[in-house]
């Protein structure tokens, strides 16, 4: 497994993901809501992050091809 894919596979267990969410509750960043940044449609969470968030779901489904074309070799 790429060091990438772990990567993001280890934050999402581990709630650790860089979400709005998060960053607003830790005082991280200088964000004045939890709200996607992307899409104002609603809490930045790990699964708005990974599968909700309609801004982000053409650039997940794009990486997603590119990993399963790789596994598949
Ligand atoms: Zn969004």
């Amino acid at each position: 497994m790429e060091h990438g894919s772990r990567n993001l596979w280890y934050r999402t267990i581990y709630n650790s993901l860089p979400t709005a969410e998060r960053l607003f509750r830790l005082g991280l960043q200088d964000l004045t809501s939890a709200t996607c940044r992307l899409c104002n449609d609603d809490i930045d969470t790990p699964a708005h992050l990974l599968v909700l968030c309609r801004h982000r779901h053409s650039v997940w489904n794009l990486i997603w091809g590119q990993h399963y074309y790789r596994a598949a070799y």
